[in-house]
């Protein structure tokens, strides 16, 4: 499999548009054509670690990581994703939240930190990833590299601007990771990054690079939940399910509509944004108007500009298209609040505010649409990451899951820095 650039840059293996993140072109990779599979491909898999060889083979075509592959999948899918009924049983939830910070990214950052430690990995000259995070991103990438010889992380974080449990998240890793607390605000977070990535002589020296959410090494892995979980429905009642996609850069989504292009069971895909209704609007009024985006309660999918639309365009096709092939829909805080307290009382346990949005979603569809499908949500994370949010809303404390007590329970250290190249570069003298 060879990948070129939704701007037409290419074609390059996938070991380079792992390594490169995005192409010289400013585009960002994909793969060439998609395989096709049909139902007994998958005849004899059935975990989901069996279904992502299935799914892989066509992808490590050409790539020095095909002899890795059994290895890089068992690294990536190292915890449960489990698909759970919901009240009545029409509908039910694609529990992507059982990952190490008990988010879906955990999912796109194991396997990219599993490809691109075996590609670039070097314990001499430390390859160093660089990642300014307002929150998810940055712990679900600290704890993928966390301890992989040859590699390094740089998490740059905004003091006093995540929650107490996010910034534990960021903060409790190994060695080979630096948290730091920057006096500042995201925006001066992702300008330090950038700033780094351009000094010549830093960059040479630690050897930086990024974990970016736009590396096809985090997309790829994501349609792997939605083939198993299709497969799976598929196979007891012969009859494909709905997906409705908690979206914001709409990375989680594409991998759905990816694995619907490739010939999985998978029936319609809607969509369910925050207000941030660029997408919406999209299809709506067929004008693609990115805009600076809007602080929700559902933060993780406040985008204004969602890049991956680029790769959408490019499989599917334009407005017209996309508008007959998809669902969408924006859903505002207030809807949001309500969702969780109507989850909360219907199915006996709390749901995230990124959940939420696609939970309203399901309830808003017509009574014919809602019928016609079994709806699969996909839970994007677990709520106990958000309980300054849901516990007031659902009046009691979210049980902490596993995953979280055995973050949470280790020691946090983080150093606290200006916004400034120099006190970056410093801070990494004085550390690595
Ligand atoms: C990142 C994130 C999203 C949005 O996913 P995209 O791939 O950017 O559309 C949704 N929910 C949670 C919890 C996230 O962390």
């Amino acid at each position: 499999m060879r990948y070129v650039s939704t701007r037409g840059a290419g074609p390059v293996t996938l070991d380079e548009a792992i390594v490169a993140g995005i192409a010289g072109d400013g585009g960002l990779f994909v793969p060439e054509s998609l395989p096709e599979f049909a139902d007994a491909d998958f005849d004899s898999a059935d975990s989901i670690q069996a279904v992502a060889k299935v799914l892989f083979e066509p992808f490590f075509g050409g790539s020095t990581l095909a002899g890795d592959l059994d290895a890089v999948l068992a690294e990536t899918f190292h915890f449960d994703i489990p698909t759970t009924p919901l009240a009545g049983g029409d509908w039910s939830l694609l529990e992507l939240y059982h990952g190490p910070t008990a988010a879906f990214k955990d999912v796109g950052a194991g396997f990219l930190a599993a490809c691109l430690s075996r590609l670039e990995g070097d314990v001499e000259r430390p390859l160093t990833i660089l990642v300014a995070t307002s929150g998810d991103t940055g712990g679900a990438v600290a704890a993928a590299f966390n301890e992989r010889p040859g590699m390094r992380v740089v998490v740059l974080f905004p003091a006093g601007r995540v929650s107490a449990r996010q910034e534990h998240q960021l903060t409790c890793w190994g060695d080979n990771v630096l948290s730091l607390r920057v006096d500042g605000a995201f925006d001066d977070c992702q300008r330090l990054v950038k700033a780094a990535l351009a000094e010549k002589e830093l960059s040479e020296r630690y050897r930086f690079s990024s974990a970016n959410s736009i590396n096809i090494g985090r997309l790829l892995p994501q349609s792997t939940y939605y083939a198993h979980a299709s497969l799976a429905y598929y196979r007891a009642t012969g009859e494909k399910p709905g997906f409705v996609v908690p979206t914001g850069n709409l990375g989680n989504a594409l991998a759905c509509i990816m694995a619907r292009e490739m010939g999985l069971p998978i029936g319609p895909v809607v969509l369910a944004t925050n207000a941030n209704r660029t997408i919406a609007d999209y299809l709506e009024t067929l004008k693609w108007l990115p805009r600076p985006s809007v602080q929700t309660l559902a933060s993780a999918m406040d985008v204004g500009d969602p890049s991956n639309m680029e790769r959408l365009r490019g499989l599917l096709g334009e407005a017209e298209i996309l508008r007959e092939r998809l669902g969408v829909m924006a859903v505002d805080d207030a809807h949001i609040e309500a969702e969780i307290r109507l989850a909360f009382a219907e199915f006996g346990f709390a749901i995230c505010p990124h959940t939420a949005t696609a939970s309203h979603t399901v309830r808003q569809m017509d009574a014919g649409t809602r019928a016609a499908n079994h709806w699969i949500l996909a839970a994007t994370a677990h709520p106990a990451k958000f309980e300054t949010i849901v516990e007031p809303l659902i009046g009691e404390a979210v049980p902490l899951p596993a995953e979280l007590t055995e973050i949470l329970s280790r020691p946090s250290r983080a150093v606290d820095v200006q916004p400034t190249l120099e006190a970056l570069t410093q801070s990494m003298q004085h550390y690595f």
